[in-house]
């Protein structure tokens, strides 16, 4: 699958190679670098190992280029959004859980939510997430 994604504030291409750069800060205010996989459902994350995340803990994310939050407190607390185009350019919203080691991601076109994860129960509801689109 070729898929681009964008920040919905500066729409800086945020995948490099077969990763998404993502700048974060953990609870306790450090900053560092998260390499996301483009391939949605797969929840490996790349970081250095002396950026210190626990499982469970909720991360800031921000767009590396116009450092502007990726979160979007629209549908909750704990999501954060991007851009993705697919290879006929049709675009999508990306939400994801801002917690660490949640599995729970939507992908949002016109008519349609496709979800990703065994988390993707926990936030939203189908009526909520058309809603948002
Ligand atoms: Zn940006």
């Amino acid at each position: 699958m070729k898929a681009n994604y964008i920040c919905p504030n500066c729409r800086t291409y945020l995948n490099v190679g077969d990763r998404i750069v993502i700048s974060a800060k953990n609870h306790k205010g450090d900053k560092g670098i998260l390499l996301f996989s483009i391939h949605l459902g797969d929840y490996e994350i790349q970081k250095h190992s002396w950026f210190d995340i626990e499982e469970n803990e909720v991360i800031r994310m921000f767009c590396p280029c116009c450092h502007k939050s990726l979160k979007h407190p629209k549908v909750h607390e704990n999501i954060y959004k991007v851009i993705m185009q697919d290879e006929e350019d049709q675009e999508y919203e990306i939400l994801f859980s801002g917690i660490y080691g949640e599995r729970c991601t939507y992908q949002i076109s016109e008519e349609k939510v496709n979800t990703f994860g065994d988390d993707a129960g926990k936030y939203l509801n189908y009526t909520n997430l058309i809603n948002m689109s």
